[in-house]
């Protein structure tokens, strides 16, 4: 090229230049301007002449200083580069995107000396292209909302879209918890200990009030906690925003960018965060809300299907919207699905609908009718199946659904069964009733016909009760829930009792079991008699029956038979139990009304037995008085009292002996038993029963005392009567005969026989004579002032007469003696006797010695002998009527036995006293006071 052309070409350039709307720079390999075109002013504010020695990279965004340094030293290098589109700061501060062709300039050895370029504004594109993203980023975020379904799926689309969009390079999700704790839902790019560290973190609290992004272009220009600045730092990351994400007014969470490099976040960037975060704000409730609902419905539905409650939802016009299992079982479907799909005429015509009474329940006053009128409605329902004759007995509450205007749309009746407890409940009134019953009277029959009444219809559709009179088993009472049909069952237990061996009555009978026949027509023909009977239990058209045998304290009364008839539905265990338990109670009760005849019975008899003088006892088997009476008090002298309820054997010491020897006697025995010391002769028997045994005896002591006396008395009598007599009579005899020549003295001696043994006659005959007037009361006495010497002289006088000559008897008497209160004969026959007996007893001889003293105010006769004495065991006994000792110990003296007996009972009468001292051996020493006059 010329220099002329050289010079053109660059005034061309110059203009070209200067022309230009492009900036046009020349900056050194150092990057400083050496040049800036006109167009640093138009397009930029800046004066070129202002520029040029200040470095390049001053107008650069500071985002893209590190690029613009890099492309300024790939040039000096010599290397070509593409253009690239930095920002560009004008004079007022604003920023233009600016697309930079730069080239090297070389010299003339081909060494870069310098670097030209040219940029145009391209910031309008640039801003353009921006949107473009932000739309498209939109786009992406708007069709996953609608897309997704998963929040997490969403999440991570609006965090691919958002990294996409903008400078951030990471980005992540926060949201709120249940607990107020904003935890990250979704992240790209963050590890697990950033996450860790800064979860929780927020700007905002959560109740604040439009929240406002923050922005922070570089964690070190502050503005975060140190401690969360170095975390974000250790993560490689500068620039941070935090975008809020909130729904009608509320913070849910946030979004957050983070950028590795410093950053200016732009508006743009940040609205469309905020755009973006709307959009997810109502989406994740959106998400949330029908998550939740399904949720719940689900919920709802599981609920629905496992509660017993029965749940049924009608609409405004009654018809059934919803309805779980439960809710179809209770009206006899077998699942909801039936029950919905069934027509509702269909339904209603299942079933009749009663109230708490029984009695028929127009549909409009169902609770779920109710509730559609507006009112929360709860009430007592009885569904009786038809079909079935079922009854099921319902709590049903309704209420209401409305609307936002308030008007109802629907009821929701939940059904609560409860036919088991109304059952129970009907059962346990049913038992009450009839135990009132059974107890009410003690009229056996007339009880149990009355329990057929009440069994009859709430319990069975018929009932029969059969009862042993006698050992007969009859009928007693029949109720049939047809009264013609009751007149059957009756007529048919004359004519065909249940007597067949496989009669359920009789196996109830037998084995003492409830017998429970599910099926009484199938066994018709085994329990019947004839054909006739087949015919009439086919008439009687009960379908299942109980027959429970009546029982108590192992005694069999009878049996009561139920039996159900359609459509009432057949009996079931439960039915069982309760039959089981009416029979239990009947048969107690029938076992009180026996028990109280029995009691009626034996109570006339305990009555009497009040006044009979026999004693009478019963002992239980454990050996407790149960019954004792006034008789059997006196006799073992301890009162009813006393005895009743307690062992027998505290009443009765000797009650083993009696015991034995009742039981082992037949019929009445004398048995000899110690009450309070005294012997006691009883005549017992004993009668035992299931219960005990009852005792019946007589106190016999005085009668066998009596006895005793009786046959004493002849024995004695008859023996010393026989003595005298025999020698009065051989001595008569032998005086008659005539073959034989007495001598005088012969005849004298005999004669003499004949008065001393008939006088030894007369005293025995005296003797029993005054016995005889003092048992019997006749002996009279006359108490006088008697002088004891004068009588004591006499008496010894005329006994001395008579005493055998070896018998030396004396009397001694104490001086002045004063009188005596007594009746002289009878003291003089108790001196006789005693006297008497002094000599008689000293068969070998001796001394009598007879001595009168006075003791105070008594006067004291004492006979005293040398004789056999008398063991001192024996002499309480001496003094009872016949009582003598042994014949070895008197030697064979003879004697009635009597004459001890008419001296102790005279002495007393006149009010003194006798005994004996004897050591027996060595005599003995009788003695008598009697009162001084
Ligand atoms: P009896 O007619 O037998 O003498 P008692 O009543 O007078 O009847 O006497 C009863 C019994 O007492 C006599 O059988 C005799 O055994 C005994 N007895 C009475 N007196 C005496 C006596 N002085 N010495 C010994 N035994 C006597």
């Amino acid at each position: 090229m010329s220099q002329t052309e050289a010079g053109l070409a660059d005034e061309l350039r110059r203009l070209v230049v200067k022309r230009s709307h492009d900036l046009v720079t020349l900056i050194d390999l150092d990057g400083t301007i050496t040049y800036a075109s006109p167009s640093w002013a138009r397009m930029l504010g800046w004066d070129p002449a202002e520029v040029v020695g200040t470095p390049l990279v001053d107008y650069c965004h500071p985002d893209d200083v590190e690029r613009g340094l890099d492309a300024i030293a790939a040039q000096a290098r010599g290397e070509e580069i593409p253009p690239i589109v930095t920002r560009r700061k004008t004079k007022d501060g604003r920023w233009l995107s600016v697309e930079s062709d730069s080239t090297p300039v070389y010299d003339a050895d081909g060494n870069v000396t310098a670097i030209i370029g040219s940029a145009h504004n391209v910031t309008e594109s640039v801003e353009l292209r921006g949107r473009i993203d932000e739309l498209h980023a939109l786009y992406r975020v708007a069709d996953a909302v609608a897309r997704t379904t998963s929040l997490d799926e969403l999440f991570g689309e609006a965090l691919d879209a958002l990294i996409d969009a903008t400078a951030a390079d990471r980005a992540s999700l926060l949201l709120y918890d249940g607990a107020g704790v904003m935890r990250f839902q979704a992240w790209r790019g963050l590890s697990g200990a950033y996450r860790a560290a800064t979860e929780g973190h927020t700007p905002w609290t959560q109740d604040v009030v439009d929240p406002r992004p923050v922005l922070i272009a570089d964690v070190a220009d502050g503005g975060l906690e140190p401690e969360l600045a170095a975390v974000v730092r250790r993560e490689g990351i500068t620039a941070l925003a935090f975008v809020p994400l909130v729904h009608a007014g509320q913070l849910l969470g946030k979004f957050m960018l983070y950028a590795a490099g410093r950053h200016d976040w732009s508006d743009g960037e940040i609205r469309l965060c905020l755009t973006i975060a709307n959009h997810l704000a109502s989406a994740t409730v959106r998400t949330r809300t029908s998550a939740a609902f399904r949720a719940q419905r689900e919920q709802l539905e599981t609920v629905m299907r496992t509660v017993d409650e029965g749940i049924l939802v009608q609409g405004s016009d009654g018809t059934r919207v919803y309805a779980n299992d439960s809710a179809a079982r209770v009206i006899g479907f077998t699942s909801a699905a039936e029950l919905l799909a069934a027509d509702r005429d269909d339904v209603l015509e299942r079933f009749e609908i009663l109230d708490e009474h029984g009695a028929p329940l127009p549909a409009e006053e169902l609770p779920g009718r109710a509730a559609l009128r507006g009112m929360t409605a709860q009430r007592l329902i009885c569904y009786r199946i038809k079909a079935t004759g079922e009854q099921r007995w319902s709590l049903v509450r309704a209420n209401p659904i409305r609307d936002e205007s308030g008007a109802v749309v629907a009821s929701v009746s939940v059904i609560h069964e409860i036919t088991k407890e109304r059952r129970a409940g009907e059962r346990i009134a049913f038992l009450a009733r009839a135990s009132e019953l059974l107890n009410q009277t003690l009229e056996i029959d007339e009880t149990l016909a009355a329990l057929a009444d009440l069994a009859v219809p709430h319990f069975a559709g018929h009932v029969t009760v059969d009862v042993f009179h006698g050992g007969v088993l009859r009928c007693v009472g029949a109720r049939h829930r047809e009264s013609d049909l009751t007149e059957l069952i009756l007529e048919l237990r004359q004519t065909h009792p249940p007597t067949v061996h496989d009669h359920p009555v009789q196996r109830a009978l037998r084995t003492g079991e409830p017998q429970f026949v599910p099926d009484v027509q199938a066994e018709a023909v085994a329990m019947a008699h004839d054909e006739q009977h087949v015919e009439a239990i086919r008439r009687l058209g009960n379908e299942s029956g109980i027959v429970v045998p009546l029982i108590a304290r192992g005694r069999t009364f009878g049996a009561i038979t139920f039996g159900t008839v359609p459509p009432q539905p057949p009996f079931d265990e439960a039915d069982i139990e309760l039959a089981t338990e009416l029979g239990r109670r009947a048969a107690a009760a029938l076992d009180n009304a026996l028990l109280y005849e029995e009691a009626q019975e034996r109570a006339h008899a305990a009555d009497a037995l009040q006044f009979v003088d026999d004693g009478v006892f019963l002992v239980d088997r454990d050996g407790i008085v149960q019954l004792w009476n006034p008789a059997a008090a006196r006799a073992f002298r301890v009162r009813a009292d006393r005895a009743i309820g307690r062992h027998v054997s505290e009443s009765i010491p000797d009650w083993e002996t009696l015991a034995a020897q009742t039981s082992a006697a037949r019929g009445m025995q004398a048995i000899p038993v110690t009450v309070k010391g005294d012997e006691r002769w009883l005549s017992a028997s004993a009668a035992s029963f299931s219960g005990g045994t009852v005792f019946a005896f007589r106190d016999i002591t005085e009668q066998r005392a009596i006895e005793q006396l009786r046959s004493d008395f002849v024995s004695t009598v008859s023996h010393e009567l026989r003595t005298p007599l025999a020698a009065i009579y051989g001595a008569a005899l032998t005086l008659q005969r005539d073959d034989v020549r007495l001598e005088d003295s012969q005849r004298t001696g005999l004669l003499d026989v004949i008065a001393s043994e008939a006088d030894r006659l007369a005293r025995i005959v005296n003797d029993i004579l005054w016995a005889s007037r003092l048992d019997s009361g006749q002996m009279g006495i006359a108490i006088e002032k008697c002088d004891a010497e004068a009588i004591v002289t006499q008496v010894t006088h005329s006994l001395r007469s008579h005493a055998p000559s070896k018998i030396v008897l004396d009397v001694d008497a104490e001086p002045n003696l004063p009188p005596i209160a007594a009746d002289p004969d009878k003291l003089r026959q108790v001196l006789t006797n005693l006297v008497d007996n002094a000599i008689k007893y000293s068969p070998d001889g001796g001394h009598v010695y007879v001595l009168v003293t006075r003791s105070g105010n008594r006067i004291r006769f004492r006979v005293q002998d040398e004789g056999l004495g008398i063991p001192p065991t024996e002499q309480a006994r001496i003094f009872e009527k016949f009582f003598r000792l042994d014949p070895q110990l008197t030697r064979g003296v003879g004697g009635t036995g009597l004459g001890l007996y008419i001296c102790r009972e005279l002495v007393e009468r006149m009010h003194g006293r006798i005994g004996v001292n004897s050591d027996g051996r060595s005599g003995s020493t009788f003695w008598v006071e009697l009162p001084v006059a």
